[in-house]
């Protein structure tokens, strides 16, 4: 973390090759009723199917398997709201690496039952995701740990990119990329290795509308601390870090918009999912499918893969959302839609 070159293509290359027996190489697949109701070509990139249920396995196995044998007896520390911080433990379980994860006290009680069960030491205290950080930190310079970082690891960015990387190769006719985003980890690595490949293809992001961090830290031209509201998107909650060293410039540069949806837009997307894609979806993968249906569909060209990031959804809410929605998403598509098709 002590410097801030820009990071290479080159980094997701080699990251591929060291998460190869970690993480899954995850199937683009095709979405018929979308592609219905948007009028364009529409593939799924099921970051679901990972190991802990979310991409974050990409970037956590990239950085693990990146230490040297001295930091891996001392072990890993991070925070997370959940999915970042699970696919540490996992990844630390499989290697043998002693992991620590420090949560704040407003993380789903699934995210809290998943992370006991795979072995780490959790620690949970503070109301935000910033003090969970800090406690983090403390804790690295205390015992010796190696901070693993969601958003400021190089390492954890160019194994998120290995996601970008499959996908251009599965799809080289792709027209937009649309990933959700918070820190941004995910789609600066996702956006270098598509744009590296396919300069002309557009990488959209997608936040929801509410404590949008990336999104109003470009507005201000610096990062900026947000408020956490509450959202279906939890994985999007958070800040990007005041000091972020690679996320904002890598946004800035390479993705070409950023839209926000409303709760409202993230529930249908979640009900959409639920009954006609078959999927089980958390309100952030939700977004971009929502972003799909409720923005201008031809803004997105014809070929529009969205990447669907992880399933950690309480099922008693998903199956609120499932049985509300319904209707919703069982009668024609929207206006907007209609009159693009
Ligand atoms: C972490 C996460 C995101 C956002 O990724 P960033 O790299 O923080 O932008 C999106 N969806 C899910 C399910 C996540 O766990």
């Amino acid at each position: 973390m002590a410097t801030r070159r820009p990071i290479l293509l080159k980094e997701i290359y080699e990251a591929r090759r060291r998460i190869a027996g970690t993480a899954r190489r995850t199937p683009l697949m095709p979405a018929p009723r979308l592609e219905a109701e948007s009028g364009r070509q529409v593939r799924l990139k099921l970051e679901t199917l990972q190991d802990t249920g979310a991409f974050k396995v990409r970037g956590a196995a990239n950085a693990i398997l990146s230490l040297d044998d001295a930091a891996r007896r001392r072990g890993v520390v991070t925070y997370s709201t959940g999915n970042h911080g699970r696919a540490v433990a996992h990844v630390a379980g499989l290697a043998g690496v002693p992991a620590t994860v420090c949560v704040s006290e407003q993380v789903t009680p699934g995210k809290i039952a998943a992370l006991e069960a795979s072995g780490c030491r959790l620690s949970i205290e503070g109301r935000s995701q910033d003090e969970a950080a800090a406690r983090a930190a403390r804790l690295a310079a205390a015992d010796g740990l190696t901070a693993i970082d969601p958003i400021n690891d190089r390492a954890v960015v160019a194994g998120h990119g290995t996601a970008g990387l499959e996908l251009i190769e599965d799809w080289p006719e792709v027209d937009t990329v649309v990933v959700p985003v918070s820190g941004g980890a995910l789609i600066s690595g996702v956006a270098l290795a598509v744009k590296s490949a396919r300069p002309r293809c557009r990488v959209v992001g997608v936040s929801m509308a509410r404590g949008a961090a990336m999104y109003e830290s470009l507005k201000a031209g610096r990062p900026v601390v947000v408020d956490e509201v509450a959202s279906l998107a939890d994985s999007l909650q958070g800040g990007i870090l005041l000091d972020n060293r690679y996320s904002f410039a890598m946004v800035g540069e390479m993705v070409d918009e950023l839209v926000l949806v409303s709760e409202d837009e993230i529930a249908h997307a979640m009900a959409h999912a639920y009954w006609h894609e078959r999927l089980i979806l958390e309100g952030a993968a939700a977004t971009p499918i929502a972003a799909l249906l409720f923005r201008d569909p031809a803004s997105f060209g014809d070929a529009v893969a969205l990447v669907l990031t992880g399933n950690a959804v309480d099922g008693a809410v998903l199956a609120d959302i499932a049985s509300r929605y319904r209707d919703a998403v069982a009668g024609a598509a929207p206006a907007a839609v209609r009159g693009a098709a």
